[in-house]
């Protein structure tokens, strides 16, 4: 379905952002991966995503806290491909701290990297778009860009703020052929949600089983966590023809938390 396209796919070292850029190669897509991690591992990955679909897969460490870096992706991108026409603004972070104790370096990156790096990243990669009068970009909110939970104030924050910029581009972009929506997951286990357990159990006074079943299980109704795959599922279905009149849309995959 995505042959002769290109994606870019921000914070797809791990997690979410891996599980969308190796569908998309499944799809025919060459794919720049971005992220963090031991270079050993991410060349590992890189170079399972050449050899298992086909496609031609480059790494940019570009750091999504810093506008120039993200520029300098999309630009090596352009340069290696020829253009950019899907684009996955996954990378984020978390941090879990009461609001009064959250420090201000933590609040600046977190609005810096999950939120402001999908400005720079559209602004860069929107004209090209436009001039091939296709695209897709996909941006990776959260539940939390519909609905608060204590003590992520700058993450809830920011997901809210992704919600608002997936808006505002999808009406600017809806006559070029390009769409602009978010994914909205629910808890999704990944190294992401593992990490915050503990600041969780000490924020809370809890145990790791009681954070996992009372705190995370307890918000979906589900009572299951959400795979990668599925979301990965969802990202290559936008990509779609059946999908080009879904654009500024927030597609919640949470298990029924946001129902309730
Ligand atoms: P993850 O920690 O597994 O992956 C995060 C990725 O972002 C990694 O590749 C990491 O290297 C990269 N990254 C972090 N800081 C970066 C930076 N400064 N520059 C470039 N890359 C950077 O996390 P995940 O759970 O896969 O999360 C991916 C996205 O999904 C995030 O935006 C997250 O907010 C969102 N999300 C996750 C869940 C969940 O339950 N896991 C739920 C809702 C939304």
């Amino acid at each position: 379905m995505l042959k002769s396209k290109t994606a870019v796919v921000t914070g797809s070292t791990s997690g979410i952002g891996l599980a969308i850029a190796r569908a998309l190669a499944k799809e025919g897509a060459s794919v720049l991966i971005n992220g963090f991690g031991p270079a050993d591992e991410i060349e590992k990955e890189r170079a399972a995503i050449e050899s298992e679909f086909g496609v031609k897969a480059i790494y940019s460490p570009a750091d999504m806290s810093k506008p120039e870096e993200i520029e300098g992706m999309i630009r090596l991108a352009e340069k290696t491909y020829g253009g950019v026409d899907v684009l996955v603004n996954n990378a984020g972070i978390q941090f879990v701290s009461p609001v009064e104790d959250f420090p201000v370096e933590k609040w600046n990156q977190i609005i810096a990297i999950n939120l402001s790096s999908a400005f720079h990243t559209i602004r860069a990669a929107l004209p090209g778009m436009k001039a091939r009068k296709w695209g897709r970009v996909i941006n990776t909110a959260s539940a939390h860009s519909l609905i608060a939970s204590p003590f992520k104030s700058a993450y809830v924050a920011a997901k809210h703020g992704i919600a608002g910029l997936t808006k505002t581009v999808a009406l600017e972009a809806a006559t070029h052929g390009i769409t602009v929506n978010c994914i909205s997951p629910g808890y999704v286990w990944t190294p992401l949600v593992e990490k915050q357990i503990p600041d969780t159990m000490k924020a809370r006074g809890l145990t790791k089983e009681q954070v996992i079943n009372d705190v995370l299980l307890e918000a979906q109704p589900t009572k299951q966590f959400v795979t990668v795959d599925q979301i990965a599922a969802l990202a290559v279905f936008l990509c779609s023809d059946a999908a080009s009149q879904i654009t500024g849309a927030n597609l919640s995959m949470d298990g029924g938390w946001t129902a309730k």
